[in-house]
Order: structure tokens, then sequence, then C-alpha cells
């Protein structure tokens, strides 16, 4: 068997950074998904992933040389309450790879066995949610949102008791890495200063290196997880996701989207929307999500506190000073994105409430945010494209009064209109993951089809590039079709 090259920066970590754990073995791995260009930007070779060895290291069953599984020691708030232990409880890190643009990426398993962190639960996962992240992080991935990916899917050739039993999944996931907001309060929870510093020393080698050139490394450190979470939290606003968990633990300190549950994205506009069976209160719906974000961060800094100062006083004040630049750069990063996606390439004061009219109509008519955006890309230098917007709205006239606004904002614009259209098309995906196609993807899985779920990734690969083959999938769901609520 053809070895990979792993090296294992966070094994070398003292030993209470993690267990020592290799995946259990399972019955009968079959691939059912290799991501070739991910493997090839990996700088594996996809054949050699697709052989029968490969796959079994894909599914747990057979250790790569090279290899040195470790499960993560993490802690977390769920829902705003702390757990002090929580940790891969059912996802094995192999280890790393530099790939080939020289960046080190993790491969994990998620699925592959209990480790000493599951608490309770199998450590395993159903073939369902591993299909739903596949499909929703490389989407991601393909909109440009900073993402870990999907590299592969098995199935197990075991059933898992869920509500039923259903079939057993492996996800082979890449992560920048998979250090969390979570990781560092695992530590501060044990006032182990020294697991901190070599946590942060750690961070900043690996993702921020330019922190380690300033006068003060930690600060520079949070300051630069704060930019990434204001920087990734508008692109999830600006394509309607949400995360549905926005736990510490499933805060990423590279700032990817990490931990894909019951995530979904919005049909109908409406900021107030919830589709996690889990989040009984909304806490983590879609117009919450910048201030979630927020909240987490203050998590962080907190952890980080013994690092910024000796002094106390000192730290909390360098730490809330660090913090008051997240909002600022949340709200420039959300405008400006939302200027390009109704076609604005310079910006005027009142630009913000021309977008709040918009989207207050959106709600007010129900209308389908994707769409909404798509045809008034098409519409933009062509007023006879706004019956296609015009026809998502209850009420069309909603539409027109906005529209004279926005034609009077797009006549003091200098672009061309060609250039105007491309650039809206290029920011207006077509298609998203709606929902209930990934629901139709996963049932028809289940039965052994897997059809669904491959036309499903063929057409998110280019959700810029109208499709004509696949022109259904722009299609919101019918009454019958919609899905309200998701599940883990
Ligand atoms: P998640 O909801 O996936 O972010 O996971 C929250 C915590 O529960 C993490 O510590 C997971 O490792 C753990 N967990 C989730 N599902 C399982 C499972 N089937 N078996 C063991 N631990 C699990
Ligand atoms: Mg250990
Ligand atoms: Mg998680």
């Amino acid at each position: 068997m053809q070895d990979v090259l792993f090296d294992n920066s966070y094994a070398r970590l003292p030993p209470r950074f993690y267990e020592r754990v290799a995946p259990t073995p399972v019955e009968a791995p079959r691939l059912i998904r290799l991501n070739r260009p991910l493997a090839r930007e990996l700088g594996l070779d996809p054949d050699l992933l697709a052989q029968p060895e490969w796959v079994e290291v894909l599914a747990g069953k057979r250790i790569a040389g090279g290899s040195e599984p470790i499960a993560m020691a993490y802690a977390g708030h769920q829902f705003g309450h702390f757990v002090p232990q929580l940790g891969d409880g059912r996802a094995h890190l192999l280890g790393e790879i530099i790939d080939i643009k020289g960046r080190r990426r993790d491969i994990q398993l998620k699925g592959s066995g209990p480790t000493a962190f599951s608490r309770r639960g199998d450590g395993r996962a159903a073939l369902g949610p591993v299909l739903r992240e596949y499909i929703v992080s490389e989407a991601m991935a393909a909109m440009g949102i900073p993402t870990t990916r999907s590299l592969a899917a098995v199935t197990t050739g075991e059933m898992v008791a869920r509500e039923s039993f259903l079939p057993g999944a492996v996800l082979t996931r890449v992560a920048a890495s998979h250090i969390r907001v979570g990781t560092f309060q695992y530590f501060a929870a044990r006032g182990d200063v020294e697991a901190l510093r070599l946590l942060a020393d750690h961070v900043i080698a690996r993702h921020y290196p330019a922190a380690a050139a300033t006068s003060a490394p930690y600060r520079a450190l949070l300051e630069a997880v704060i930019a990434a979470q204001a920087d990734l939290v508008p692109r999830w606003l600006l394509v309607g996701f949400i995360h549905g968990v926005m736990n510490t633990d499933n805060t990423s300190i590279a700032g990817e989207t990490i931990d894909y549950g019951p995530c979904a994205f919005l049909d109908a506009y409406d900021p107030a929307t919830v589709f996690s069976s889990i989040d009984e209160y909304g806490r983590y719906a879609y117009a919450n999500q910048p201030s979630i974000a927020l909240w987490n961060l203050a998590r962080l800094a907190e952890t980080l506190l013994p690092l910024l100062a000796d002094d106390d006083k000192e730290a909390v004040a360098i730490a809330e000073g660090t913090l008051d630049a997240f909002t600022g750069r949340f709200q420039a990063n959300y405008l400006a994105g939302f200027r390009r996606k109704i076609g604005l390439a310079t910006a005027h004061e009142d630009d913000l409430d021309l977008l709040n009219g918009l989207l207050t109509a959106l709600a007010e008519n129900k209308a389908d945010f994707t769409r909404t955006f798509r045809a008034l890309s098409h519409a933009a230098g062509a007023p006879e494209g706004d019956a296609a917007v015009r026809d998502l709205f209850i009420d069309p006239t909603a539409y027109d009064r906005w529209a004279e606004q926005w034609r009077r904002r797009l006549a003091q614009e200098p672009t061309d209109e060609a250039t105007r259209r491309a650039s809206m098309l290029a920011v207006n995906p077509a298609y998203i993951p709606r929902n209930h196609r990934i629901e139709a993807a996963i049932a028809a899985a289940v039965g052994g089809d897997f059809e669904p779920f491959e036309d499903l990734l063929a057409v998110l690969a280019t959700p810029f590039e109208e499709q004509p083959r696949f022109a259904a999938y722009a299609d919101p769901p019918t009454a019958d079709e919609r899905v309200l609520r998701t599940f883990c």
C-alpha cells in the first residue's frame, strides 16, 4: 500500500490535548463518493484513494502508514450552557497533509467509532447527516465561502440505531484545522495556562503567522480570529445560510464553516427563520448569527485573558477593545456584499436604506431569497426582466415601488450594464442546496439510489451557471415539498 506523507503537528502537542485512539473497524466499507478534484488539490492520487485498501482507510478499517489517529479534546458552550468536556466523540484526526499549495490540511474521519470523549452515543454517523454535510460543505466551497471540505463518503455495511435503524456512514473531512473556540475553553476551564500558551502558539504558527511578528502576538491572534469570523458570517447571510448550531465548539479558529448539522438555507426570506429541531428558542436564527458569533468570540477572548496582560484589568480592557472591531467589520462586509448583490459598484450613504427596503419587501411578500437576487441580476440592465422578479412577490407592486428607487440609484453608477449584470450573476447563485432537494437525495440514497445525490452535487458544483438540464433545481419547494425542520 502506497504511503501518504502525513505530518502530524497536533499529535506532537502534549498528551492532554487529545486521546491517541484508532477508529473502530467496520464490517463492509463501500465508497459512495470520492471528491477527485479535492484529492488532487491535496496531492493525492484519486485513483489510488478509490482502491479497496484506501477505501478501508476512509472507513477507519485500516490505518495508513504515517497516520497517528487522535481524538481532540475540547469543551464548549452548547446553546449558552458551558460543558467543560466535549471532544471528538465520534471523529478521528488521521493526520495532516501539506497540500499542493503548501497549506497544512487536517484529514479527519467523522462517524469512525467511539473515543474517550463519547459520553453517550455510539461514535457513529448515519448516512443522511453524512450526505447532508457532504452536499452543503461542497456547495459552500463552490460559492467561495470558507468551509471544511468533504473528501469522501463511505457506507460501513453496518446499521446505526437512531429513531430507527439507519445505514451507517463515515465522512472524510478536510479542514484548515479542527481547532475550535471550545479547544481554548477546554484548557481555560482547567486553569491550564501552559496549555493555552502552547495552543495559542500552535494556532499562530499554523493560521496567523503574521501575529508572531507583532509586539503583542496573543492580542494579534485574537484580532485575527475576530476578523476571520467577521468575514465569514456575513458570507452566510448573503446566501441565506443558517448554520443551526453555532455553539462555541462548532466555531473554527481558522474561520471556516464547520460542523454541518441541522443547517439549512432560506427559501422565502424571513430573518427569524430557524430550521433546527433542537433550536427550541431560535437562538441560532438566521438574523441572530452575527450577534452569536460575537458572543462566541467573547468566550474566546476570556480564555486568552491570562496571555493578554499580567494585570487582569488591563487584559480585560485589551479583550474588550479587540472585540469592538467585530461589529464594524461585520457591517462593512455585509453592506459591501449586499451592494454587489444589487449591482452597486460604488457606495452611497443611502444604500443601506435601499437594501433594507428590498429585504422588508421580501419578508412581507414571502419572496424566495435566492431567486429574487438571481432574477434581479437579469433585470438590472433590462427592465423587461422585471416581470420575473415581480412574480416572486405576493404583492408585485411592492417590487415595483422598490425597483423605481433601485433604478434611480443604478443610474448614478459608472458601470455599464453588461459588466453590472455579469458581476451580479457571479455573486447571486442560481442554485443553493435547498432543503427539500437534500431530503429527497437522502431518502433516495437510504433506499440505495444515489443518483439524486450525484445530480445535486453536479448542479451545486457550478452554482453561478444556469444549467438547463437542472433548471428545476433553482425552484423553491412547493407547499407539499417544504421542509420546516432539520435534524442532526
Ligand atoms: P456535534 O453536535 O456534532 O457538534 O457534537 C457535539 C458533541 O457530541 C461532540 O463532542 C461530538 O463528538 C459528540 N457526539 C455527537 N454525536 C455523537 C455520537 N454518535 N457518538 C458519540 N459522540 C457524539
Ligand atoms: Mg491523551
Ligand atoms: Mg460539533
